[in-house]
């Protein structure tokens, strides 16, 4: 039987991040994974270069059940901690857009910088290991694993959630937070492309697929994003759709002003009065690409000379584009979600240490918990904070 002071299960973010501070404090700290690699998520995150916090992190870009739990752990480890360990590293990175970094190079450098801090504090990482039984015993918790027993005072559960099962994602953290007594809030895939079955929209969407217009504004449910969307052959993405994909439940209208940037009636009247016998069409194409002006002017408009609009018709046109209101059929699931939305119930944890108020020694952190950032660096940035809150009291 192999006897630890702590047990971390899962080596993603939150995992790697609370191992070696733990670590670096003097524990004992045996880090255990399924899977065949850590940090798969790192990896594949932010199309392989990894936007891995961002500069204007505050608890408002977080979704919870508890809005104000994400403050004490965001507050004991910011942005500019996460920011200094990279300098110290020498990971070369660069701000992309709305303070969102990412590295210049590839992921890797963020997680080999994670596993060398990990080796240089002494964890122990043990891959391709099955937990197979979790007890608790006199002075922790002792576990079943495919790599027989260990005992320790100490248990973090940092498995994740349920987003991209091809990555190692399972249930496992929720299913330990029910086996001790936690809630597990409903769960949904957040930060993730809507899809269309209303056959004349989806036609739309996926002959128009892969287009993006720049700056359009999406709202939901109160909420509302400015950034590009994308067309896909199954319905919407990018990232304003993403970041509204957190908000909508089934049933619920998203609008999207195309446009945000322009009054398109004024615009539109001052074509009228300029360019009389320009085609609507036309002089579309001069504010999307020409195939989508193309598309919109045959589908939601009948395309004529401008001179041949009445003033309600030019209202109606600048009305639907800038306030394109769909009802999404559903989302693309799991599969592709960046992130699951909900999780272990942040009223039963403390938010001080990420331990449980129903089982003392156990500890969850990253996004396994009812946490969930915005697009933008704020999941990582989540999963540092608190995997560092856990780690001062392991
Ligand atoms: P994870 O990183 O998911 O780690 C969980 C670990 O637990 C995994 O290693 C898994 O193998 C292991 N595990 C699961 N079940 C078990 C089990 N039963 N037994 C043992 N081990 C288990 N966020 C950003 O901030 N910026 C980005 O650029 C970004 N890009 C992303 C791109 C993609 C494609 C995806 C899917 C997500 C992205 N995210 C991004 C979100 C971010 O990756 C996660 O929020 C973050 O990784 C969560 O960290 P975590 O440690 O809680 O969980």
């Amino acid at each position: 039987m192999q006897t630890s002071d702590v047990v971390i299960i899962g080596a993603g973010a939150a995992g790697l991040m609370c191992a070696f501070v733990a670590a670096r404090r003097g524990r004992r700290v045996l880090l255990l994974d399924h899977a065949n690699k850590a940090g798969k998520k790192i990896l594949m995150s932010g199309g392989g270069r990894c936007n891995f916090t961002n500069l204007y992190t505050e608890p408002a870009n977080f979704l919870s059940g508890n809005p104000h739990f994400c403050k004490s752990a965001l507050a004991r480890y910011t942005q500019w901690d996460f920011i200094a360990l990279v300098a110290k590293h020498g990971v070369p990175y660069h701000e992309k857009k709305l303070g969102q970094l990412f590295c210049d190079n590839k992921s890797s450098d963020i997680l080999g910088m994670l596993l060398d801090e990990c080796r240089e504090a002494g964890v122990e990482l043990r891959l391709e290991t099955h937990i197979q039984q979790i007890e608790r015993s006199e002075s922790g918790y002792q576990l079943q694993t495919s790599a027989g027993a260990v005992t320790c005072q100490s248990l973090v559960i940092a498995t994740g959630g349920l987003s991209i099962p091809t990555l190692g994602a399972t249930g496992f953290g929720y299913q330990v937070a029910r086996q001790f007594g936690h809630d597990v809030l409903p769960t949904r895939a957040g930060l993730v492309p809507f899809t269309l079955t209303d056959p004349q929209l989806k036609a739309l969407c996926s002959e128009l697929s892969g287009t993006s217009v720049e700056d359009c504004l999406v709202s939901c449910n109160g909420q509302s994003f400015r950034e590009n969307i994308l067309f896909t052959h199954r319905g919407l993405s990018g990232p304003a759709i993403l970041q509204i994909s957190s908000f909508w439940q089934p049933g619920d209208t998203v609008e999207i002003n195309l446009l945000p940037h322009l009054d398109l009636l004024d615009w539109l009247t001052t074509q009228q009065r300029e360019r009389p016998n320009s085609e609507l069409k036309t002089l579309l194409a001069e504010l999307f690409t020409k195939k989508m002006a193309g598309l919109l002017s045959e589908q939601w408009f009948v395309s004529k000379p401008v001179k041949q609009y009445v003033p309600t018709e030019l209202e109606a046109i600048a009305e639907r584009l800038s306030c394109w209101s769909l009802v999404p059929s559903g989302t693309e699931g799991y599969r592709t979600a960046e992130v699951t939305l909900g999780g272990v119930d942040t009223q039963e944890v403390s938010s001080k240490t990420m331990e449980s108020r129903k089982s003392p020694g156990l500890y969850f952190i990253g996004e396994v918990l009812d946490v969930t950032g915005h697009l933008g660096g704020f999941n990582f940035q989540w999963a540092w904070a608190s995997g560092f809150a856990a780690a001062q009291y392991v």
